[in-house]
């Protein structure tokens, strides 16, 4: 898809996709990327303590809109655990302060990528599952 095409869609649904997830109220910029240089689809950062997130969408990578929805709705998952992001960064300043701990920071920024990955699809199931709940009671 161009990027015209992505921004279309993104603009006309973001504001209801945050509500669903109940972040309505963070500030989030949309970066359309126009190379596929990645093999991502999205990228979502974040500023937990203002309420803010930056998401990178590589346009060129989507060829449905079925798979950009997908993306966008796992990059606004990365938005809920953001959070956690405090712990980790605490954890990597007071490491960054001893000697020799480039090693044990590499890796635990390894698990922590992993762990914030595996929440945002956890996240994506579980909201999946609670709108298919709410389909089947009405
Ligand atoms: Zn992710």
């Amino acid at each position: 898809m161009d990027k015209s095409e992505v921004k279309k869609w993104v603009d006309a649904n973001m504001e209801r996709l945050l509500s669903e997830y109940g972040v309505p109220h963070w500030e989030v910029d949309v970066v359309f990327l126009q190379a596929d240089e990645s093999d991502l689809y999205g990228q979502c950062h974040t500023s937990p303590r203002y309420e803010r997130a930056t998401i990178e969408l590589n346009c060129p990578k989507f060829k449905t809109l079925e798979k950009l929805e997908k993306t966008l709705r796992h990059e606004i998952c990365h938005i809920l655990h953001a959070p956690f992001n405090w712990y980790a960064i605490a954890v990597e300043d007071a490491l960054r302060k001893l000697n020799g701990m480039e090693p044990l920071i590499a890796s635990l920024d390894t698990v922590f990528d992993t762990a914030c990955e595996l929440t945002a699809k956890n996240l994506e199931r579980m909201h999946h599952g609670h709108k298919e709940a709410y389909k089947r009671k009405r």
